[in-house]
Formats: C-alpha cells, sequence, structure tokens
C-alpha cells in the first residue's frame, strides 16, 4: 500500500503541514503530529495506520450508535490506533491515545480483504469506520469506502468531526452515514477537556446534513463539566435549527474513564436532559444505560415504530416503504 498521506503541505528544509484537521500540524522531519500516527519521513507525510487494524467485529448498527439508519442491522466495524483530539474522558483510550506500535495487538488488512470480508456474511450492510478516530486514517478509509460503494455495501463513520471542509467533502461522496460526536456546547470545554475548538465541529455537521447523508448526533453527558443545562438547551435548538428537528440526538452516559474519575452520571440527569432536548428534537434518545427501553414513536401520530430493548429491535410500525404503518408518515429514507 501507499502510504503517502493525501493531505499536506511540503514547506521549506523537509518541513510540512499536515491540512487534514483544524490543528494543521506543521512537522520537521522525524516528527509527527498531534494524533500521533501521520509522520514525517524525509519531508514526505506519511500515514503509519495504513491496514493497521487495532479492532476487527460484525456490529450491531445501533452500538454506533445509529438508530434510524438500517434498524436492526449488522455491519462490519473496523478501527486502528490513533486520535487528534485528547478528552480527558476518553472511552478508548487504550487504541486512540497512542502511537501504532508494533508490539500492540493488530492485524493487517488490506482494502480489498476488508471488502472481501465484509461480502462473505450475507446480513451484513457494509463498513464501519470507528472505535478510534477515523479521521487519522483518512486514506484508509477512503480507499475502503470507495470500494465499498463500488461493491454496493453501506458505509458509516463514526467520528469527532474535527476534520478540515476539503477532505470531508471529499470523503462525502462515498460515505452513507455519520454519527458524530458533539462533546459539548462551549469552547471551553473543548479547549480544556479536549484539546480542539468547537467551531469546525458545527461546521462538519453543517456540511454532513447540507450534502443530504444520514446524520446523528451524540452527546455524552459528564457531571460538572459539559451538564450545564442552558449550555444544553442551546445546543438542541442548534442542532434543530441548523440541522433539522428530525435530526437524531443521542444523550449518553458517562463512566469514569482514562483520566477522569468523576462518579458516573446520574441517570436522573440523563432524564432531565433528554426531556429538554424533547423541546427541541423529534428523536432524542438516553444512552449507555443498563435495561434501557429506546423505542421510536412517529412523530405524527404516537405509534411505536420501532421496539428496542438494548440490541434487541423490532421495527413493529414501519411499512415496507419506510412508513408509518398507523398514519402513512415517511419515516426511514433509503440510500
Ligand atoms: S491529522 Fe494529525 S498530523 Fe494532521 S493536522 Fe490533525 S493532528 Fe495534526
Ligand atoms: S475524540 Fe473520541 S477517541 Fe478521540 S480522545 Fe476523544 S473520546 Fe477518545
Amino acid at each position: 500500500m501507499n502510504n503517502e498521506a493525501q493531505c499536506y503541505l511540503p514547506l521549506s528544509d523537509k518541513t510540512v503541514q499536515c491540512t487534514l484537521c483544524p490543528h494543521n500540524c506543521i512537522l520537521k522531519e522525524g516528527k509527527s503530529g498531534i494524533c500521533r500516527v501521520r509522520v514525517n519521513q524525509r519531508g514526505k507525510l506519511v500515514t503509519e495506520v495504513n491496514g493497521f487494524v487495532s479492532a476487527i467485529n460484525f456490529d450491531p448498527i445501533e452500538k454506533k450508535p445509529l438508530f434510524h439508519f438500517y434498524p436492526g442491522s449488522t455491519i462490519l466495524s473496523i478501527g486502528t490506533y490513533g486520535c487528534n483530539l485528547r478528552c480527558f474522558f476518553c472511552q478508548n483510550c487504550t487504541i486512540s491515545q497512542t502511537a501504532a506500535r508494533p508490539e500492540l495487538p493488530h492485524s493487517f488488512y488490506s482494502p480489498e480483504q476488508i471488502i472481501q470480508i465484509a461480502l462473505n456474511r450475507p446480513d451484513n450492510i457494509g463498513i464501519a469506520f470507528t472505535y478510534n478516530e477515523p479521521i487519522v486514517w483518512y486514506e484508509y478509509m477512503y480507499d475502503i469506502a470507495r470500494l465499498a460503494k463500488k461493491a454496493g455495501l453501506k458505509t458509516v463513520m463514526v467520528t469527532n468531526g474535527y476534520i478540515n471542509k476539503k477532505p470531508l467533502d471529499k470523503l462525502l461522496e462515498f460515505m452513507d452515514a455519520f454519527s458524530v460526536d458533539l462533546k459539548a456546547f462551549s469552547e471551553e470545554f473543548y479547549t480544556k477537556v479536549t484539546s480542539s475548538k468547537l467551531e469546525p465541529v458545527k461546521e462538519t455537521l453543517k456540511r454532513i446534513s447540507l450534502a443530504g447523508k444520514h446524520l446523528e448526533v451524540v452527546n455524552l453527558v459528564i457531571p460538572e463539566l459539559n451538564d450545564d443545562e442552558v449550555s444544553f438547551a442551546a445546543m438542541a435548538k442548534w442542532i434543530s435549527s441548523e440541522l433539522g428537528r428530525d435530526t437524531v440526538f443521542h444523550i449518553l452516559r458517562y463512566y469514569p474513564n482514562y483520566k477522569l474519575s468523576t462518579e458516573a452520571t446520574p441517570i436522573s440527569l440523563i432524564c432531565r436532559l433528554k426531556s429538554l432536548a424533547e423541546k427541541e428534537l423529534n428523536y432524542v434518545y438516553s444512552g449507555n444505560i443498563n435495561s434501557e427501553s429506546n423505542d421510536t414513536l412517529c412523530s405524527h401520530c404516537g405509534n411505536i415504530l420501532i421496539s428496542r430493548h438494548s440490541y434487541v429491535v423490532s421495527l413493529t410500525g414501519i411499512d415496507t416503504e419506510g412508513k408509518c404503518n398507523k398514519c402513512g408518515n415517511y419515516f426511514l429514507k433509503k440510500t
């Protein structure tokens, strides 16, 4: 495989600038970027995670989480190493906060091999780029997504959304659905807790929505860090006005991990924020809660369209055209 990066500028003295994400790292020869997996080798920017797979599994699509994209289906899910953010609370820190060192558990797969694995299982709908941040393995994701579309497979990106406009626009052509983390609605939170910025993530969300791709937004609620109700309500209002009232919104419960030992989010807080979000949005779900029930109700007549209990999903109220079988309201669009 060619490991040269797609998005960078050569500067003087074999220094390069990576233009993939808004960090726009300037790298001297031999140095790696903030993501740890893109390296300046003799004046050429290379990716060290092409084919370097940390995890590969068939997952329920609901695990991404995506609730309105082929509900109840299975999707081949892959990840590598590295991330362009440094969230204190990272739930995947063992693969996201490290370089792709050879002694770490991994398997090597070419894009063609990934496509073959995806096609070998008859009930699999496609490929999800997930687990660690796929932006930092952009080239590998791009090559697989391009082949996947040719093979008739669906493509899903699970991301923090911290990507520059040009590489995002190029990727949009080959991606069907996105699950994007909107971590908070405050620049201060993004800077202090994730080492990134909020505005580029908002821009990514707007571009995905404008391109007409399936989009679901995720927010992990962390006590005392991003649970301010005024800020949360402003986030829900922004999603509704900029992305649409039907945008699916997942509110997830946080558990202590990585550098953060704050106690898990109280379930009562999740319930309160869910009610706030429901004033602005038609489809709000809670996640990371044991024994949760997360049915989808028709926004017109209240009929149960999809019943969910954990990953057990049943499409009880949807006809073959994706409409509510009681009132005929159009619900699931085919991509
Ligand atoms: S992708 Fe990595 S190297 Fe490139 S700008 Fe972002 S953090 Fe820096
Ligand atoms: S963006 Fe996701 S994978 Fe990256 S550090 Fe934050 S929580 Fe971890």
